[in-house]
């Protein structure tokens, strides 16, 4: 309720959580102990009633190391404070083809901590792939990754909490707490790959495999180009970043047909979930070369021929405005989330 930068009195506080006076008075103290809040001053006084005390995220004492892994070449990793604002980035560039293996993550880490001098008090990682809810990465076809305990690995060598999610979920995330998504949302981002995070009565769907989401081996087209995991026609061969850019690079004057047919595809392969969960509001994220009028007008165009008119009325396919940082700071806020959360009255 406080997060990012709302204020709030213990007794309003009280009201909109239903905690008792008690209650509410030990877990906002153990949270100002532990540097997530700050007293900012006391509100006017009611009537005859003793002036409340103002609470606040506190933004000073406590930092996040956070790393994203979700780019091609590139791990980059920044120091957050608790409104999930970057602080201070550091990058670990890799050459083509090379991959950030678990030792890369450590380094990275390290600066980080090194930096934030001693107020690290969360490690969040937003790995491109399939996550368990321990933090091991089950696997992850971009980092060739395959049940490597991140978690465990980073929490034995830095002692901190650390939380590891999938990164489409976590730019969701970042939707949902700093942007315009609701309770409901579809969210697909375009990177190397194609991935998908879906959060329904504010939960995100994590599947019985934890891998909710993983559209992109999805064949839209058996007569398709042939795909790296062997199959023919997948949604990541027509879709992803990667592919886009690469035809577009390949024939420039193809751009805006590429887009457009790219744009209808995803469409077609949204119809179905949009209907089944009766879902409004379909975010995408993306490069913006990529992800713009003319991709975004043939999906918008596609769910609705494809739709029953009745229902496809009303839904928004939108871009993701949170910039390059969405991933980053979703992973943030899942960490600041975790912190706040261990506690239950
Ligand atoms: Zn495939």
């Amino acid at each position: 309720m406080l997060f990012p930068e709302n204020r709030m009195s213990r007794a309003s506080l009280g009201k909109a959580t239903g905690l008792s006076r008690t209650s509410l008075s030990d877990i906002s103290s153990e949270m100002i102990g532990e540097g997530l809040l700050y007293e900012l001053g006391t509100e006017a006084a009611q009537g005859r009633g003793k002036p409340g005390t103002i609470l606040a995220i506190d933004p000073e004492r406590v930092r996040l190391a956070c790393v994203d892994l979700s780019q091609p070449c590139v791990a980059t990793g920044a120091t957050l404070d608790l409104r999930a604002k970057v602080l201070n980035r550091h990058e670990t560039v890799f050459s083509s083809g090379e991959e950030p293996g678990p030792d890369d993550v450590m380094d990275l880490v390290r600066q980080l901590v090194q930096v934030a001098g001693g107020k690290v008090r969360g490690i969040g990682i937003a790995v491109p792939g399939v996550v368990s809810p321990s933090g091991t990465v089950i696997s992850s076809s971009n980092l060739h990754w395959d049940n490597i305990s991140i978690r465990d690995i980073i929490e034995a060598e830095f002692g901190i909490p650390t939380y590891v999610d999938n990164d489409t979920n976590a730019a969701l995330t970042t939707e949902r707490f700093l942007g315009h998504g609701g309770e409901n949302l579809i969210f697909v981002q375009l990177t190397r790959g194609v991935g998908a995070s879906t959060l329904i009565n504010d939960a995100i769907v994590r599947g019985d495999d934890s891998s909710a989401g993983e559209i992109g081996h999805i064949v839209i087209d058996p007569n398709g180009p042939r795909c790296e995991c062997g199959k023919h026609g997948c949604l990541e061969t027509f879709v992803s970043a990667t592919a886009l850019e690469a035809a577009m690079r390949k024939d420039p004057t193809s751009r805006l047909s590429l887009l457009t047919s790219a744009g209808a595809r995803l469409g077609r392969a949204l119809t179905m979930p949009v209907s089944l969960l009766n879902i409004h509001d379909i975010v995408i994220y993306g490069p913006p070369e990529i992800v713009g009028d003319v991709f975004l007008d043939a999906c918008r165009n596609e769910v609705a021929r494809l739709s029953s008119n009745h229902f496809s009325r009303g839904i928004s396919i939108r871009r993701c405005e949170q910039g390059a940082d969405a991933t980053l700071r979703g992973i943030g806020i899942m960490s600041i989330r975790r912190m706040a959360g261990r506690r239950r009255p």
